[in-house]
Formats: C-alpha cells, structure tokens, sequence
C-alpha cells in the first residue's frame, strides 16, 4: 500500500513512522509511506500556504492550490473516478466536521492500494479541497486538535496494523476490541479463548502472578481453557457494559453473553 501525506510540518512524521508496527511494516514493504511539504507546492517568495478567510472572522485558511497542484503531480485519480468505485484509492482529509474514524473505517483503508491524507491547519482548509478531492473526511474524535497530522498518524497506524503481514501473529487484529462480528454458529466461530466479537477486550495480566499482593485472577493460571474462554467473555462483557454500553447495540450476542450479562447486569455493574 501506498500512503502519501500533505502536511505542512513534514518533520511531524519522524517519531510515528520510526517505531514498533509502523516502522517494521515499512520495513519489509507492506507500507509505503512518503511526507509531502505542501510548501514545496507554493509559489511565492515566502513559501504562503494560507490566507485569511473571505467573509471575515478569525484565523487563516489553508489555500486549495498547494494541495490540488501536489494531488496533481502525485497522479492520484480523479474524484469522479474514486467517486464512482471500483477504485483502489481513496484521498481522506483529516477534519475535525469528518465521519468518525473506527475500527471498521481501518480495515476499510487497510484494504485499499493507496491511500491520501490531507492533514489541515489554522481554522482549516479551503472547502473546495473536501468538495472537489478528497473523497471522504475523517475525525479522529470529538474534540478539536491543532492539525491533521495527529489524525493522519493515528489513522496509519490503525490501519497498517490490518494489513495482512503487518502483525507478528495474524490471530491478534482479529481478536481485539471493536473487532467485528464473531458468527457464533459457524465452525470457524469463535474458537479462541479471546475472539472481541465486536466487544472491548478482556483485561491481560502477565507473570509475576503475584505482584506486590496483586494477583492474577486464579482462573487464568488454572489451566482450565474452557473455564478462561468463559472468563474472558465475561470480563469483556463486564468492560463493554461499564464503558462502552452503546457497543452491544450493535453485535450479535449469543445465548451464552445474554446469560453472562444477565448476571452482570444482577451485578449492577
Ligand atoms: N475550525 C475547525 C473546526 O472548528 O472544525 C478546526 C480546525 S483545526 C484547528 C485545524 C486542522 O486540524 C483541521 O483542518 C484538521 O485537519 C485537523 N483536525 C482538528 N481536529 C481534528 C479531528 N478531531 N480529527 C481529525 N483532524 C482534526
């Protein structure tokens, strides 16, 4: 897959490229990322990426020609194209006024051969960018940050990570929080002790055991896999329903969750 990123602070990117999944994924291939300087894209002498707002009011605007001239010679495919589907491409600006990026948008991403991220600045980018070429918006979250590129290195890791190869074990991305539909009846259901099925996940512990008084559940060391799968479903209920509630509207719970939560909700948790 190839990621490009438009960004007025190209040195942003050093840090979240450099590490752990991101990186080893460049590494070998998986990913190729490179960091466009919109600035390189300007024409004046002072390199001037934005101007003040027709209308009036506060701040600057990041200007359309440095991005539209950078897409131009990046060659990425026409919005019409892109808009139309069947395309392998999509070109995403990061906006706070975006859909909310999750899980489901990441293996959406993960699954196509190139990918743009615009990341704004000041109070924003001009309109037309959205309207004319990026194909969709993202927001990270519901709260206002400085610049996009935040947002762009969080959506490229969220998404990297699905790419099949990227994880050292295949098994994991399909067994974390917000991860789909787990299909109960099929054979291929949910045979790991730990499938999310679309929950947060369970809580992890590692040796030693005992930790300052702190011990692991006695379940976990019992060696009993039946009585760990059950326990884990269980405390991923007991998460989802104490911080994330409006995730069990969307999953399909099979009789054994409705039991667990039944008791859970006797808890009154
Ligand atoms: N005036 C804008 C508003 O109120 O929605 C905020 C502009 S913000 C200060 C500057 C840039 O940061 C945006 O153009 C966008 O690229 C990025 N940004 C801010 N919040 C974001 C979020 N929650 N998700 C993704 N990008 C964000």
């Amino acid at each position: 897959m190839k990621v490009d990123i438009l960004t007025i602070f190209p040195d942003f990117f050093r840090g979240p490229l450099d590490f752990g999944i991101v990186r080893r994924a460049r590494e070998v291939g998986l990913v190729d990322v490179e960091i466009h300087d919109l600035r390189a894209f300007a024409h004046d002498r002072h390199r001037t990426v934005d101007d003040r707002p027709f209308g009036g009011g506060e701040g600057m605007v990041l200007k359309p020609e440095p991005i539209f001239e950078c897409l131009e010679a990046l060659k990425v495919r026409s919005w019409e194209d892109r808009i139309a589907g069947g395309t392998e491409q999509s070109v995403v600006l990061l906006s706070a006024q975006g859909k909310r990026f999750d899980q489901a948008a990441a293996k959406e991403l993960a699954g196509l051969q190139r990918i743009v991220l615009i990341c704004g600045r000041y109070e924003g980018v001009d309109e037309r960018v959205g309207e004319y070429l990026a194909d969709r918006e993202l927001s990270i979250g519901d709260y206002v940050l400085s610049g996009g590129e935040l947002g762009a290195a969080v959506i490229l890791d969220a998404m990297t990570r699905l790419i099949p190869g990227a994880l050292g074990n295949e098994a994991s991305s399909q067994q974390e929080s917000f991860t789909a539909q787990v299909d109960f009846q099929a054979a291929d259901g949910p045979t790991s002790t730990c499938a999310s099925g679309g929950l947060l996940d369970y809580p992890h512990y590692t040796r030693p055991a005992d930790f300052r008084g702190m011990t692991v559940p006695e379940v976990l060391v019992s060696g009993n896999h039946e009585d760990i799968r059950r326990w884990r479903r269980r405390t991923a209920l007991e998460k989802t329903v104490r911080n994330r509630p409006d995730l069990l509207q969307q999953i399909v719970l099979s009789d054994e969750d409705k039991e667990l939560l039944a008791q859970i909700r006797g808890k009154d948790i």
